[in-house]
Order: C-alpha cells, then structure tokens, then sequence
C-alpha cells in the first residue's frame, strides 16, 4: 500500500514519462534478426504427421539454423524420431538435430541409433539424460547404459564428430542437489564436447539473464540459448511445469484466469506474454531463441517475426 501523500504522488503525466513500460525496449526493426532454431516431436498418427509437416513447412521459410525432434520419455518414439529426422534431411532445406536420450537402453544400443543417425546425414544431436517413462519412480540408469547425459556426450563423440547440445536449467533441475551442482555438471556437459546449451522453459526474463551469469562465473562460454514455450494451453502447462521444475508467475495465471474454455483469446494472450519476453531478452543482447513449437507453427512464427525474423525465398 502506498503510503505517500496524494499530493507528492507523481501524476500521470510524469509516471508516463519516467516509469518503465514496453514502448521503451529498442524496435526490433534496429536489432539483427535473431537466430532461430524450432522443437517439434514425432507424430504418432497420420492425422499428427500431417499437423507436423504443416508446421515445418510454415516454419520452413524462416530458416532456422536447426530444427530439433524430441524423443519419447523412456526412448518410446525411437523409430519415429528417427523416421521423422530423416524426413528433414531427404525433403527440406532445414538442418535437424535429433534428440536422444540415456534412457531404456545400453551404451551399445544407443551407440547404433547414432551411427544410424549418422548414415542418414544427421550431424547434430541433442543430448539428454531424458526422464523415466510415465509411472516409474524416479530415474535409475539402464544396467550397460549410459548415466547421466554428461557420459552421453562423450559417447557420441566416440561414434562420430556430431555437433552435440544439452540441455540446461536456469531454474535449477528439478533433482539437482544444488544450483551449483546443477551447474557444475552443465559445464562438465560442455567439457565432454557439447558446444551449445539450449534451457528448459522459463517466463521471466530475469531468471533467464541471472543465469546467464552464473554461467558465465563458471567459465561457461558456450551459447546458452533460450528455450521459449509459447503458452496456449495455460492449465496443461501450469501442470506439466510442475513436475519440470519450470516455476509459474502469479501474473500469468491471472492473466489466463477465465479463459479456459476461449481457446481464440487465450491464444492472443499467449502471443502477448511470449512477445513481451522475448523482446525483453532482445533488449538485453540475446540474439539466438529455441521455440517449443508443440507442433504449432503460428505462435512461434509470430513471436519470430516480431523477434525481425522474415521468411527467406
Ligand atoms: C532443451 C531440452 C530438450 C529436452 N528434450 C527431451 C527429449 O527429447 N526427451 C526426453 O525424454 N527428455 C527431454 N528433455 C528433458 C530431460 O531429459 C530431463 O530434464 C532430464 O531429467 C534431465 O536431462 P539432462 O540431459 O539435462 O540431464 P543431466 O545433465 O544428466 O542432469 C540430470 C540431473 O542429474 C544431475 N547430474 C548430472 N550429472 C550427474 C552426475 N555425474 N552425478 C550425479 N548427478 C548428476 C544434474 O544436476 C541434474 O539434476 C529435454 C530437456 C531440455 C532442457
């Protein structure tokens, strides 16, 4: 509650001049067009396969350094992560990255996927520890597998010179013993060999540039590059956030409040919320977005074109 007398307020006029508000982050139009990279996961239904090869057609023309297709919980979409991977690489323009993770399976068997990956022109991977499949408790390494995604990297870089990302967390993994254990084990991500970090989701910008620095303290100077969830579906991701350990803002589920069966205006407050924070991190000299695109190609073109990104002919 304000305490100062009405009459040494400041009045309307000097609050507009003097407070913060969006109209002062620079226009994209005078910041170089970010580099882009979009997230998809493999379809499990033709009605899905053709929702993604409609997003990535979309997505195509931006032209994205790299797009990236997940890899079930559990290593469950193997073959589809594969199919669809090699898909990119025989009828787009787009460089894929294809997710892979230490779960469900020995050092040797994973070791075959990237070689597989490898023949069909894959040359970067992002490298995961993944997480159990749905019903198990907690994370326990496959007997003959790799551990921890730390060991992943280096065992990749024994198959083949792949380009490796990993993941990171600026809000700390949810069972790291420490923010700083969590960090050390990301640099020693890097030191086996990966050469860019791309982070879970996060929503407020501050907690994305505090990161950075602690990264940088650690001697980290690899890029960390954003990951970006445009929220369409507020009640899902508040849930699914939870158990990631991605923390949700008070201000955002007020701003969602009541619209849970308005699907058109929950969409244009999504598309507000990551426009803000994007171009707050803009503003702030990040210049590389990864886009959770759920397979939904409008909210990220969107975010992406206010970002100064243009479709390429
Ligand atoms: C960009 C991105 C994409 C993702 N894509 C997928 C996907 O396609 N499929 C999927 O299943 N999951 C995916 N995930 C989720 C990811 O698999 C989980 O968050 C998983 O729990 C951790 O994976 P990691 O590679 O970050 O693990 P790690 O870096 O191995 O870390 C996991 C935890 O173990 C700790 N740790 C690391 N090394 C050691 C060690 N040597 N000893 C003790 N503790 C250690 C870390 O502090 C952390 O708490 C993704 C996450 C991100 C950020």
């Amino acid at each position: 509650m304000d305490q100062t007398p009405p009459a040494a307020r400041p009045g309307t006029l000097q609050r507009w001049l003097t407070g913060p508000r969006f109209g002062a982050l620079p226009a994209p139009a005078e910041l170089p067009a970010p580099a882009l990279s979009f997230e998809f996961f493999p379809p499990k239904t033709d009605r899905l396969e053709e929702q993604l090869w409609a997003c990535i057609r979309r997505l195509e023309p931006l032209a994205p350094r790299f797009v990236s297709v997940t890899y079930g919980a559990g290593g469950s979409t193997q073959a589809r992560t594969h199919a669809t991977v090699a898909r990119i690489v025989r009828e787009t323009s787009l460089t894929p990255a294809a997710h892979l993770t230490c779960v469900g399976a020995t050092r040797e068997e994973v070791d075959e996927v990237a070689r597989g990956y490898w023949a069909a022109g894959v040359r970067h991977i992002v490298a995961l520890r993944g997480d159990p499949p749905a019903g198990a408790s907690g994370y326990t390494p496959h007997p003959g597998g790799y551990a921890q995604a730390e060991d992943l990297v280096r065992g990749l870089k024994r198959v083949a010179d792949f380009e490796i990302s990993v993941g990171a967390y600026p809000e700390t993994h949810p069972s790291a013993l420490s923010a700083d254990a969590d960090l050390d084990f990301l640099k020693r991500k890097i030191d086996a060999g990966a050469t860019r970090a791309i982070t879970q989701y996060f929503f407020e910008g501050e907690v994305f540039l505090r990161f950075l620095d602690r990264c940088a303290a650690a001697g980290i100077t690899v890029p960390i590059v954003p990951g970006i969830m445009p929220v369409s579906n507020f009640t899902q991701m508040a849930r699914f956030s939870a158990q990631c350990g991605a923390s949700v803002p008070e201000w955002m589920g007020r701003l969602f409040d009541g619209l849970e069966e308005d699907a058109e205006t929950r969409r244009m407050v999504a598309a507000v919320v990551a426009a803000e924070q994007v171009r707050f991190l803009q503003a702030n000299g990040v210049d590389e977005f990864h886009f959770y695109t759920l397979n939904r190609p409008d909210l990220a073109y969107a975010i992406a074109h206010l970002l100064g990104a243009r479709p390429r002919a």
